[in-house]
C-alpha cells in the first residue's frame, strides 16, 4: 500500500457480554506506514478491541474494513489470510523447538487455532521455503543469530520479537501486537521498539495495544485511550500526556 492509504477504518465498533458493555462505539483508523496506539488501564476493552478486529468476538454492532473491505462477519482465520498479522498476550513458542522452527511454524499458523493443528499442516508446503522465509523474517527482526538456539533458552524479550517475526512470516499488510511490552525490562523494552520502528519504517502499519504509556508513545504520534469500554481522549503524546480525563483514567482508577 501507498504511504498514508487507509488500512483499516473501525467505526463505531461496540461488544456487549451480557449486561457489560466492554467495547462502547469506538471508531478509529489507521493508515499505511502508521503506528496507531491503544491505551488505558486494566479492563478498558483493548484486548475485546483487539478481538473483534480479528475476529475472535463477533461484534454486537459496527464495522470494520480492511483494504476497503468489510471484515466484521469474517472468520479470523480469513481475516488472518487476508493480511491481518497478529501476535497473542501470552507467548505461544514451543520451548524445545528452534527459534527458525518456531517461525516457519507461523507460515502455518493461524489465528484460533493452536500450534498443534499447524503442525499438522506442514507437509502442504515445501519446508525449504518456510524455513527460508522463517530465516529471512528473523534477520529483518534482528534476530539472525539465534536460528537455532531452542526459543525456551531466549530471554522473553527475545521470545516477543520471534514472535512477531512469526506474524510476519504470514506477510501481513497489518500487524496488531497486544501488549507486547508487557513483563519486560528496561533494556528489551528498548530493542522492542527500535524493532517495532524499523517495521514501522518499511512502511508497515501496527495497532499497538499496550498498558504501558510510556512505550507507546515513543513509538507513536497518535493514540487512542479507552476506559470502562469508552473512547476517553484521541490525539499526539503530547497533548494525551497533559490531558487531565487520561490522567485520571490512570491514576485515579
Ligand atoms: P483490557 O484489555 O483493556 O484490559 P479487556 O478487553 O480484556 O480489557 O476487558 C474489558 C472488559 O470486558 C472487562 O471488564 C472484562 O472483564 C470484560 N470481558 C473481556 N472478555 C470477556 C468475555 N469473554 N466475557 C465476559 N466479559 C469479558
Ligand atoms: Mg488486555
Amino acid at each position: 500500500p501507498q504511504h498514508g492509504q487507509l488500512i483499516l477504518e473501525v467505526d463505531n465498533i461496540r461488544k456487549e457480554f451480557g449486561g457489560l458493555v466492554a467495547v462502547n462505539d469506538i471508531s478509529f483508523n489507521i493508515q499505511a506506514g502508521q503506528i496507531m496506539g491503544l491505551i488505558g488501564p486494566n479492563g478498558a476493552g483493548k484486548s475485546t478491541t483487539f478481538n473483534l478486529i480479528t475476529g475472535v468476538h463477533p461484534l454486537t454492532s459496527g464495522s470494520v474494513r480492511f483494504m476497503g473491505q468489510e471484515i466484521a462477519a469474517l472468520s479470523s482465520r480469513k481475516i488472518a489470510a487476508l493480511g491481518v498479522g497478529r501476535t497473542f498476550q501470552h507467548v505461544q513458542l514451543l520451548p524445545t523447538m528452534s527459534v527458525l522452527e518456531n517461525v516457519a511454524l507461523g507460515a502455518h499458523l493461524r489465528v484460533n487455532t493452536g500450534i498443534m493443528q499447524s503442525l499438522l499442516h506442514i507437509e502442504r508446503d515445501s519446508e525449504a521455503q518456510m524455513l527460508q522465509e522463517a530465516k529471512k523474517q528473523l534477520e529483518r527482526v534482528g534476530l539472525g543469530n539465534y536460528l537455532h538456539e531452542q526459543a525456551g533458552n531466549l530471554s522473553l524479550g527475545q521470545q516477543r520479537i520471534v514472535e512477531i517475526a512469526r506474524a510476519l512470516a504470514l506477510d501481513p499488510t497489518l500487524l496488531l501486537l497486544d501488549e507486547p511490552a508487557a513483563g519486560l525490562r528496561y533494556k528489551e523494552k528498548q530493542e522492542l521498539a527500535s524493532v517495532l520502528s524499523g517495521l514501522r519504517d518499511e512502511g508497515m502499519s501496527i495497532l499497538l495495544v499496550e498498558h504501558d504509556m510510556d512505550f507507546v508513545m515513543r513509538l507513536t504520534n497518535h493514540l487512542v485511550v479507552m476506559d470502562f469500554g469508552t473512547r476517553i481522549a484521541e490525539g499526539t503524546p503530547e497533548q494525551i500526556q497533559v490531558d487531565p480525563v487520561v490522567l485520571e483514567a490512570y491514576l485515579g482508577g
